[in-house]
Order: structure tokens, then C-alpha cells, then sequence
């Protein structure tokens, strides 16, 4: 663990949703993997969280810096803020990140929508990030730039400063070369990423990615085995390190009191169907319309499970003024009346649809009566939600079906049942496998998912990745 320096964190958002009312302005900390896994680092050794207030424009009412205290502990660290206009936001945010980056990182070449105006904005706040950082630090600091909406920040940082220890992880998948060169800024970006000591991703496949890109497009030294780039004047590290989750945070959210008490009242309702979950933001990087073409061929192919058999589907509205979610949200809202208006009768629907996000203590509660919990995403980063299901899962039954192209498949895929959510009759056959699949298989598999999440939480993440800057800095 780093304990001498002064750690600075800079993400997109701050780990605080802050609200204003009457005047008053409430911090409330999120509920994040990132914000559990920094927030006692931070505590502990002091520190900066640098990112936007997710408010619009300058408000005299938001201080600047603000000082977040651990009561029981004593100890606390600084959040600052960057403010942004209405334009940056348009631009740099629902623009370069999320209609540019965002769907070409994922593979979505088509819904990639590229434009001089966005890739000007984002660079513009991505030095206004820099900027604020380079405001609060002498030099000694290590500052941990966190995902896409920041690759340009190192590079600024690395100009005025060139002996500051900096890392970045991404939080999405890499793409491969065919598809990142297609981005018009695509030198840009990995020369950003490359102002750092250390960059991290989720898998190997996608470090893999990354200094292939290097290798073809910047025409440097790499190498594949030991994971370096070489620049004229240093060598840049990279390092794959799957996020996770506080699998003890999970495990005893499955069996808190609120949760107990929300599973007697769907018991009361006089549910004995068998439930098959999927819980995500609606996205079309997660694969929902896919999806509910599969729980369509399934109650096609295998009619015995009608009225026995209950699909929740939970979706979290997200992105919602952009025009390809707003689509979406049409599309798959149109799919679930076809379904139910096809299978359903007077008093059952083959599919529970909710738009709305729920607390973390309900999704416990839903992880542990699921019988089934299908995560299939055309394309993710991670899929925290694979790894909270198992976590709720103490009684050891349980089923995880898991697409191939999530990050989790790296780590989890040898005991979910691994499908590609592109196969419709393949999901369908799995979901019929998962339901008729023996107690005993279940109670092994689900076990040993368990083990796995809970020797790689999210702590051993953050610890793993500081620990080998460290290394890479005394060497
Ligand atoms: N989540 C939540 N309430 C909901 C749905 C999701 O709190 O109704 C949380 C969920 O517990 C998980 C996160 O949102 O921690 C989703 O993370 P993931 O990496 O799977 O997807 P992302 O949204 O980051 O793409």
C-alpha cells in the first residue's frame, strides 16, 4: 500500500451525488465499486478526489473543495470540483464520451458518431481537469486518472510537471486495432494514455489491444510478454486487473433485515413461479433486445415453463436524451408487450418489465431467490452484476449464464454457462439447461464463483494496482 504520497484521484464524476434544496446542499457518497474501493484508501492515507459536480455551469453555492470526514475513523479526504457549462456538457460529455468513445470502445463502429466539435470540447475539459489538478499538486503526488473520459489528461499533466507518477485504469473494453483506428483521433488518445507510468485495464485481451495499437499505429517498441511500451525517454507499463466488487458487502446485503423483509412481501404476493433476472442500465452495449428475443424462443421452444416460469428484466434509465437510447428504450418496450401479449394470460406475464434503478439492498434480495440470473451483454468492460449475483448467493443455489464478451468471462466463464448473446436459440437452450441443471452442479459451480469474486474483491483490486505502482517506482 502507498503510504508517503498524497494520492489524487481524478474521474469524470466525483463520489458524491450532490443535491441542492432550499439553499441547503446535501453530499451523499455513491454506491460504486470505485467510491468502496478508494474512499478508505483515500481516508486513510489523505488525499484528493478531483472530477465534475454532475451540476451544470458555475453555482457560487458549491464550494470549490470540500472536506469528506470519516467520523468513526477521524480521517478524511478533499473532494474538488470542475465545473461545467451547458455546452461542455452537450459536447464533451453526452457528445465525445458517450457517442463517440463510448460506442467505438465497445465495437459499436455504426452507432460511433464522430464530430470536430465534440473530440475540441473534450480536449478542452480534459485540460481543465488537468488544469485543477495542476493547481493542488507540487510534484510528489500520485495522481490516478480514472477511464475514458479522461485519456488526455496524463498528457498535460506529464508537459508541466514531467516527474509526477501517473496511472490510469479503464474501466471499458479496448477495442482491437481495425476498430480503434477508425476513431479520427486515434494518435491523440494513445500518446494521452502514454504520458502515464502505468496503464490499466480490465483484461488481457484488452492490454493485448492496447499496445498492439501502439505498436501499428505509433510505430513504437513494445512488448507483448512482459507488458512494456517503450518511449525514447521511459517505459510505459501496462497491466490487466479485473475491477470487482465488496463480496462481503453483498453477501450480507442478501441477508439484511431489509432485504428479508422485501423477499416476504413477493413471497406473500403467492410467487411460486421459478425466476430467471437480468438487472443493467438500459444500454445497447448490454444486449437487452437480444435478450428478450431469446425469452422469446425459449417459451416458444419449450412451452412447459409457461406459467412456471417468471423473466425480470430490470432497466435502469441511463443517457436518456441521447437519441440511440431513446430508440432503444421504444424498441425494447415494444418487445415485451409483443412477449407477453404472445405467451401471457389473465394471470401471468412471461415478463416482469421494470424501468426504474433500484436500491442495492432489493437487487440482494432479487440476486438470492433468483433461480437463474442471465447476464449477457453484446460487449462490457467488467459486469459487476455476474459477480453480485454469486455474492448473494450464501445458500449455494443458483445459476449464472454469462456472455462471452464480458470482462467477468475471463475470470468466471469456467463455471457460468458461457454463451454468446448474439445466439439466440443458444441462450434460449441455456436457460433450459440452467433450470434443469442438478443441485449438486449448481452448489459446485456456485461455490466456487464465490470463491472467486471473494479472494478477488474490490480491495485486492486497488490494493494490486498500488502495490505495482510501487513497484514499478522503486525499481
Ligand atoms: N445497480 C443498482 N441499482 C439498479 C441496477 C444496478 O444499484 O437498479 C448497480 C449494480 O448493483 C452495479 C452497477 O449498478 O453495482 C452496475 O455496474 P456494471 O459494471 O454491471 O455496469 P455499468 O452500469 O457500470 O455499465
Amino acid at each position: 500500500m502507498i503510504k508517503k504520497e498524497k494520492i489524487v484521484i481524478v474521474s469524470n464524476r466525483v463520489p458524491y451525488n450532490i443535491t441542492k434544496s432550499g439553499g441547503e446542499i446535501k453530499y451523499k457518497k455513491s454506491v460504486g465499486g470505485l467510491v468502496t474501493a478508494l474512499d478508505p484508501i483515500l481516508s486513510k492515507n489523505g488525499g484528493l478526489w478531483i472530477g465534475w459536480n454532475g451540476h451544470t455551469g458555475y453555482d457560487k453555492d458549491f464550494q470549490e473543495k470540500i472536506r469528506v470526514e470519516d467520523k468513526d475513523q477521524g480521517s478524511g479526504y478533499s473532494l474538488k470540483f470542475v465545473n461545467l457549462s451547458a455546452k461542455e456538457i452537450r459536447d464533451y460529455y453526452h457528445g465525445f464520451t458517450n457517442r463517440s468513445l463510448w460506442p467505438l470502445f465497445h465495437g459499436f463502429i455504426f452507432q460511433s458518431y464522430f464530430n470536430l466539435d465534440y473530440w475540441k470540447s473534450y480536449r478542452s475539459v480534459n485540460n481543465k481537469f488537468a488544469d485543477s489538478v495542476l493547481e493542488e499538486i507540487s510534484g510528489k503526488e500520485l495522481v490516478w486518472i480514472q477511464d475514458y473520459h479522461l485519456t488526455l489528461v496524463p498528457r498535460r499533466l506529464r508537459k508541466i510537471n514531467p516527474d509526477l507518477k501517473l496511472l490510469f485504469f479503464l474501466h471499458i473494453p479496448f477495442p482491437n486495432y481495425e476498430i480503434f483506428r477508425v476513431l479520427p483521433w486515434d494518435k491523440e488518445i494513445l500518446k494521452g494514455l502514454l504520458c502515464c507510468d502505468l496503464v490499466g485495464f480490465q483484461t488481457l485481451q484488452d492490454a493485448t489491444n492496447f499496445i498492439e495499437c501502439c505498436k501499428k499505429i505509433l510505430a513504437i517498441k513494445v512488448n507483448f510478454k512482459s507488458k512494456k511500451i517503450y518511449l525514447e525517454d521511459r517505459v510505459v507499463d501496462v497491466k490487466n486487473l479485473p475491477i470487482s466488487i465488496d463480496f462481503k458487502r453483498f453477501n450480507d446485503l442478501a441477508d439484511c433485515k431489509e432485504s428479508k423483509r422485501y423477499i416476504r412481501s413477493i413471497k406473500r404476493l403467492g410467487i411460486d413461479t421459478k425466476i430467471i433476472m437480468s438487472v443493467e442500465r438500459l444500454d445497447y452495449t448490454k444486449g437487452i433486445k437480444e435478450r428478450l428475443l431469446a425469452i422469446n424462443r425459449f417459451f416458444e421452444k419449450y412451452p412447459e415453463y409457461r406459467k412456471k416460469v417468471v423473466f425480470l428484466q430490470i432497466s435502469v434509465p441511463s443517457r436518456t436524451k441521447i437519441k440511440e437510447y431513446i430508440t432503444l428504450k421504444r424498441e425494447i418496450d415494444e418487445l415485451v408487450g409483443k412477449i407477453n401479449g404472445r405467451f401471457g394470460d389473465e394471470l401471468w406475464s412471461p415478463v416482469n418489465y421494470l424501468y426504474k434503478a433500484l436500491p442495492q439492498s432489493k437487487l440482494a434480495a432479487l440476486y438470492k431467490i433468483s433461480d437463474v440470473c442471465l447476464v449477457t451483454p453484446l460487449r462490457d468492460g467488467m459486469n459487476l452484476i455476474a459477480k453480485e449475483y454469486v455474492s448473494c448467493k450464501a445458500e449455494e443455489t443458483g445459476v449464472l449464464i454469462l456472455s462471452k464478451f464480458a470482462g467477468a468471462a475471463e475470470e468466471m466463464k469456467k463455471y457460468s454457462i458461457l454463451v454468446n448473446p448474439y445466439d439466440i436459440e443458444e441462450v434460449a437452450d441455456s436457460i433450459n439447461e440452467a433450470l434443469n441443471m442438478h443441485g449438486n452442479t449448481k452448489k459446485m459451480r456456485i461455490s466456487r464463483l464465490r470463491n472467486i469474486v471473494q479472494k478477488n474483491d474490490i480491495y485486492a483490486w486497488a490494493n494490486n494496482f498500488l502495490n505495482y505502482s510501487k513497484n514499478i517506482y522503486t525499481s
